[in-house]
């Protein structure tokens, strides 16, 4: 498995792939990967014959006061997961190489993206929207996988390769968690003992949920204030947002009609976690 470092290499090597006939496989990641990444790379390396992993933190997704320059990075331990996984390329570029001096030229979305993570990281989508455009005109995949974890990030990739006519299919893959339920997240690193520990209120507030939805409640408004109540009573948490969401259009719905979003994002300490359930009406 190789790790290359310039658009230049991968350009090249896509299109000696692309001679050969072969397919191509993209995850997008941020690195400091775990189970979450590996379930990605492990069904695009089934499903393609060349599988690209990016591993860049990616600076214009990131508001002012986020932790951009925080964020954990471990390339050789990166390296390690996506050559088991059965990788063939890490692609690890620096930012000054996705980001020249005079870069000007963004992709943002109008609708979607004025809820939950979108409200309250106002920036966040047109720099997902831009390194995702910039990383398909580089590697040119057939196919790029998204985890369900970062579910509004799903839904606005989808919209973007429709409305903009990639030629790439999406594939949205399910939530890894760890055995007592918080969702595998790199930032759960940043959580001391005690908020590891509290973090699990997210994964019980979601079980909570689904378990409501599926038990028959249609009030997604019910369904929220008791996900909303037993967040509260955790002292370490602090609620972003909890709320029900139309799971392609991301606009607010008050019944569990369809296909419905349920998703939050909550402080625990200083670290800003988020998790979700998406309910699918019989
Ligand atoms: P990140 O490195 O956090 O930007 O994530 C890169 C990709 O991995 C995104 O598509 C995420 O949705 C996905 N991902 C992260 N954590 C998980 C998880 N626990 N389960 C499934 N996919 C995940």
């Amino acid at each position: 498995m190789q790790i290359i470092k310039t658009i230049a290499e991968i350009r090249t090597l896509v299109k000696e792939w692309k001679k050969e006939g072969l397919s191509v496989g993209l995850v997008p990641t941020m690195g400091f990967l775990h189970e979450g990444h590996q379930s990605l790379i492990t069904r695009a390396v089934a499903e393609n014959d060349r599988v690209i992993v990016s591993d860049f933190v990616n600076p214009t997704q990131f508001g002012p006061n986020e932790d951009l320059e925080s964020y954990p990075r471990d390339l050789e331990q990166d390296a390690k997961l996506c050559q088991a996984a059965g990788a063939s390329v890490i692609f690890h570029p620096q930012p000054s190489e996705m980001y020249a001096q005079n870069h000007c030229s963004f992709v943002d979305m109008d609708g979607l993206t004025k809820e939950l993570c979108g409200k309250t990281r106002p920036i966040h989508f047109r720099g997902v929207c831009t390194v995702v455009t910039k990383l398909f005109h580089i590697a040119q995949p057939d196919r790029a996988y998204f985890g369900q974890k970062d579910a509004q990030q799903l839904a606005v990739i989808k919209q973007m390769v429709q409305d903009l006519n990639f030629d790439i299919e999406i594939i949205g893959c399910p939530i890894v968690r760890e055995a007592d339920g918080l969702a595998k997240s790199s930032r759960n690193t940043y959580l001391n003992e005690a908020e590891r520990k509290a973090a699990l209120v997210l994964s019980q507030a979601v079980f909570l949920g689904e378990r409501m939805a599926k038990n028959g409640e249609t009030s997604a408004d019910v369904i929220l204030s008791a996900m909303q109540e037993l967040i509260a009573k955790e002292p370490l948490a602090k609620i972003d947002y909890v709320k029900a969401v139309d799971a392609r259009s991301i606009e607010i719905v008050h019944e569990m009609k369809g296909s419905v979003l349920v998703a939050m994002a909550v402080y625990i300490g200083k670290t800003r976690l988020i998790d979700n359930f998406i309910f699918e009406e019989a």
